[in-house]
């Protein structure tokens, strides 16, 4: 394995800071993270660059990358861009809800579906979790009974990720109660205006605030046969699957948000003087900054294996889940560690770096929470 990054990447991770430097900061992160609102104008931008679509084929108008070419585009995203919130839905977008759709699509949802979602103008949004079931996915409630050439849903998500804002939903529900996870949980394909759903409430939280979050309901609404992704019975295949990719992709952004931190807490122990001296020559400050860098180190290690796997086509499932764990704990402790660092700067919210905490404490969550992640390793050790 070659990780030094090629002319092309280079020339990636360059064009994806002007574009961020030029089109997405605009000062107005902060503003946004306090009324939490989205901005559709910068989606907007970010369709227009082709980051939506990035490892979607070109024939189905997307940017064709593969899938160590799209981590380290997302890592340049989470190094330079200031809105963690807006990065994170293009994530789950493109990861939960492209990628399956690109990998498992007939031909038909591909043409339908894979330029929107590239362009920027269709936002798509993952339904797993429900209220009575997150960690325990699979042991969800929601129904799809087969009613003629369609079925007809019944059930509700939560803690949906562009729920609010979204035009597709990739919603599994279960198909055959007596198979349950083996066989019994099916991937739709639901547009937004279908009738019988609705996209509740948006859900305030205490980081990603950028990033909307709601609920759906659906209350026998009626799908074609055709909604199904891949086929009936196939969803927690497909599910693990996106989560695979999921867990390399948006944490990849984690490993450039790591990096940002990093560079903060070097300027500012390399500036700040206390007692006559830089507070960086002090070891309680140096040591703290040198684990930085090796969690850093760890963190973009352990992502591009992962991402290699998924260029390669190879399970990457216990990659996935050994780089979820440690980036999400090595982003959380380097935010809490720059933020010590800055003193009251850090903790100040026009500083940035006390919303990337905030932000981060939900990355321990999202996709699967470490505890989960640990219970994954273990099954993988034979435990
Ligand atoms: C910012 C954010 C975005 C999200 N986006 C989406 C989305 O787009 N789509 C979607 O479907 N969901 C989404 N989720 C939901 C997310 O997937 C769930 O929150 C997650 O799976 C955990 O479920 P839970 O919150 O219900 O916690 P629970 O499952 O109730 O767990 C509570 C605690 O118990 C622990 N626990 C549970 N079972 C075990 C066990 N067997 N062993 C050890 N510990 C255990 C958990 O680790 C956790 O610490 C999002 C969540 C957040 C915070």
């Amino acid at each position: 394995m070659d990780f030094n990054p090629t002319r092309e990447q280079k020339e990636l991770k360059r064009t994806i800071k002007r574009f961020v430097q030029e089109q997405l900061n605009d000062g107005s992160a902060l503003a946004r993270d306090e009324s939490q609102t989205f901005s559709r104008e910068l989606w907007r931008k970010c369709g227009e660059m082709g980051l939506p679509g990035l490892v979607v084929p070109t024939k189905y108008g997307g940017a064709g990358l593969d899938a160590l070419s799209a981590i380290i585009a997302f890592e340049a995203l989470g190094l330079y861009c200031n809105d963690g919130g807006l990065v994170f839905s293009l994530g789950a977008h493109l990861f939960s809800c492209v990628v399956p759709i690109w990998k498992s699509g007939n031909e038909e949802q591909r043409r339908r579906y894979l330029p929107g979602l590239s362009d920027g103008s269709l936002i798509a949004v993952n339904g797993m979790t429900e209220p009575s079931s997150g960690s325990d996915a699979f042991s969800m409630k929601m129904r799809a009974v087969r009613d003629g050439a369609g079925y007809r849903i019944t059930g509700s998500k939560t803690f949906s990720t562009n729920g609010p804002i979204g035009d597709l939903y990739v919603v599994f529900a279960v198909t055959d109660p007596d198979k349950g996870y083996h066989g019994g949980i099916t991937t739709f394909l639901v547009d937004a205006d279908t009738k019988g759903v609705t996209a509740t409430r948006s859900m305030s939280k205490m980081g990603l605030r950028t990033s909307p979050m709601g609920e759906l309901v659906f209350d026998e609404a009626y799908v074609p046969a055709s909604a199904v992704l891949g086929v009936e019975g196939a969803g927690s295949a497909e599910f693990t699957r996106s989560m695979d990719w999921e867990r390399v992709g948006i944490f990849a952004s984690h490993v450039g948000q790591i990096e940002r931190l990093l560079k903060r807490a070097v300027d500012h122990a390399r500036s700040r003087s206390q007692f006559g001296n830089k507070i960086g020559k002090y070891q309680a400050i140096s040591h703290r900054v040198a684990d930085m860098r090796i969690k850093l180190e760890a963190a973009r290690l352990l992502t591009y294996r992962a991402a290699w796997r998924l260029s390669q086509g190879r399970n990457a499932t216990l990659e996935a889940s050994m780089t979820k764990v440690f980036v999400s704990e090595a982003l959380i402790q380097s935010a809490l560690d720059t933020v010590q660092i800055m003193g009251a700067y850090g903790y100040m919210s026009e500083s940035g770096v006390e919303r990337v905490l905030r932000d981060s404490v939900a990355s321990t969550i999202y996709s699967g929470t470490s505890e989960i992640q640990r219970n994954i390793i273990a099954r993988w050790l034979g435990l």
